[in-house]
Order: structure tokens, then C-alpha cells, then sequence
């Protein structure tokens, strides 16, 4: 059976059958998930915040 590395805590977990591939479980989809827009927002304040400044 394939096995495959959960991204999020690194726990080996089935491929097949395994309706939170390539994680282990809901909690770590959710938790990889969560980080990604944690990222996004905070990549987008950080260009609001340039845009907010008169620079030139
Ligand atoms: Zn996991």
C-alpha cells in the first residue's frame, strides 16, 4: 500500500483511502491550510503597508 509523509507533522499515513491526502488527518489539513492564509494576509498588509506610505 502507498504511504505517504503528512506534510504538516511528518507522520506516515496511507495514500489510498485517505480522504485528508497528503495528510493524516483533518486536524493537519486544517492546521496547513490555516498557515497558508496566515501567509497570505500577512504578505497582504505588508504590501498595503508600502502602498500606504508616500515614498516618492
Ligand atoms: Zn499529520
Amino acid at each position: 500500500m502507498k504511504k505517504v509523509k503528512c506534510p504538516n507533522c511528518g507522520k506516515e499515513t496511507n495514500w489510498e483511502n485517505n480522504p485528508y491526502r497528503p495528510f493524516c488527518s483533518e486536524k493537519c489539513k486544517l492546521a496547513d491550510l490555516s498557515k497558508w492564509l496566515n501567509e497570505e494576509y500577512r504578505v497582504e498588509e505588508e504590501l498595503f503597508v508600502k502602498e500606504d506610505n508616500p515614498g516618492s
